[in-house]
């Protein structure tokens, strides 16, 4: 299936721009013998779908998955550890190991990590899509795209690689050097487009000087992709980046290693990312507490769940995300028509107060959009146990001071924090304002919550 790669607006204009109704009913027609054929293929399957009633009309809308069960992170995980001789992916790998052409690992981050496998026909449909996101996000043939991912095993790795190749754009993978290296051969190689997390865009903006001797605005880059954790929905943080690089392109991207290594890209508008594998994954929007399906409308919350209807190696029905989205709209301005949405937290972010979910996400929000110009766009929430959820007390919360705030001043913005996140959020917290540098830079991901037996 290697497709033509399309050169004008849009990449997949025929499902980009069907009205979102109709791209639904046209998935769930391909749905219906998709999970038909899932329990022939894969024992896990066998046994989830053993009571489920087979349909024999075909529905007009995915309506009719909220019927079947959900899939979740450790049931790939169980599934996986059950592994049989000749099945290294677990009872929910789909095909023989003889039509498997690659392994993909999870980052791991959350617990063991987990492998993915691909066929040579999965291997295509994830090199056509993620191409797809990029384009959407404004990565086009002529740009020469730095790759920093060191790991090639992970999807953000080679799956990403094929598919800056796929899109005509010249790779020049050079995650794995050392940062200097990294940093000199972007303006040596003409580099375009770059793509990072949120935290290391940040870092470069404060450290790119430290490190080679001149600013990020002059590594000549034009266009930023940020994707990996949630961050750049928030206007101070993506403002720091366009003037510290000194560039108008910065869009976000989302993908998920157990579904598909990216599905979501901001357009031009640069108001939310759309969703763009529609050829390949029907995504629903469900409640996290109830699991109950939820209407795709401007300003809904919830949790995002995939089923990768075309999957062959290793497919995933209902898959529970944990990653907490808003619709900040439906329809657009660039034509296409599928939803757009930022993620807000993964649910294993999420912290209790009392009987109030909030995440860490949330805290920094109303702390840089509130006191952006006494304190930094940096906080740490400090946990005792790496298994902390609930706190009885209130949440402990540092903040860093600016430079220009005086020392003396530092308890007042501390209790007017406190104030405004009762005030917006119903949660309390224990802030202290901390001195200019006393929080720790990261260059990766950079962590909000902190463990306090693990730092003792
Ligand atoms: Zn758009």
């Amino acid at each position: 299936m290697t497709e033509k790669v399309p050169m004008g607006r849009y990449w997949d204009e025929e499902l980009e721009t069907a009205p979102w109704l109709d791209v639904q009913a046209w998935q769930a027609a391909r749905l219906v013998d998709f999970v038909a054929a899932l329990p022939g293929r894969c024992s896990l399957y066998r046994e989830e779908l053993d009571s489920v009633r087979v349909l024999t009309s075909r529905p007009g809308s995915l309506s009719f998955l909220a019927d079947l069960p959900f899939t979740v992170k450790d049931d790939l995980r169980r599934s996986q550890e059950d592994a049989a001789p000749g099945s290294p992916f677990g009872r929910h790998q789909g095909v023989p190991l003889n039509r498997i052409v690659q392994a993909v690992s999870s980052s791991g981050t959350t617990g063991d990590p987990t492998y993915f496998a691909l066929t040579a026909r999965d291997l295509d449909v994830w090199r056509h899509t993620v191409a797809g996101v990029f384009h959407t996000a404004g990565v086009r043939s002529d740009d020469v795209v730095a790759h920093l991912v060191a790991l090639p095993m992970v999807a953000g790795g080679l799956p990403y690689a094929d598919a800056y190749r796929h899109l005509g754009a010249t790779l020049a993978w050079l995650g794995g050097f050392p940062s200097e290296r990294i940093l000199r051969s972007l303006p040596r190689l003409q580099t375009s487009a770059l793509m990072a997390t949120a935290s290391f865009l940040t870092y470069l903006v404060d450290h790119c000087a430290d490190i080679v001797g001149f600013q990020a605005k002059d590594l000549g880059l034009r266009k930023l992709i940020g994707g990996g954790e949630p961050g750049l929905a928030e206007p101070e943080i993506r403002e720091k980046i366009l003037q510290g690089f000194g560039v108008d392109h910065l869009r976000e991207v989302m993908g998920l290693g157990d579904v598909l290594a990216c599905m979501w890209g901001e357009c031009d508008e640069g108001s939310g990312m759309h969703f763009c594998a529609q050829r390949t994954v029907a995504v629903e929007l469900v409640d996290p507490e109830t699991g109950v399906q939820l209407p795709w409308e401007e300003g809904a919350r919830g949790e995002a769940v995939y089923t990768t209807f075309t999957r062959e190696a290793t497919p995933t029905l209902r898959f529970r995300s944990a990653d907490h989205v808003v619709v900040t709209g439906m329809g657009c301005a660039c034509g296409r028509t599928s939803p757009k949405i930022r993620c807000v937290g993964r649910t294993d972010d999420m912290l209790i107060y009392k009987a109030m979910n909030v995440f860490p996400t949330a805290i920094r929000e109303v702390v840089i959009s509130r006191f952006s110009d006494v304190v930094e766009p940096t906080i740490r929430i400090w946990k005792e146990r790496a298994e902390q959820v609930r706190f009885d007390n209130p949440i402990p919360l540092e903040v860093e001071a600016r430079p220009e705030l005086e020392p003396g001043g530092y308890p007042a913005v501390a209790r007017r924090i406190e104030a405004e996140l009762r005030t917006q959020l119903q949660v309390r917290a224990d802030v202290a304002v901390m001195t200019p540098g006393a929080l720790p830079r990261t260059s990766y991901k950079t962590p909000l919550v902190y463990v306090r037996e693990q730092e003792r």
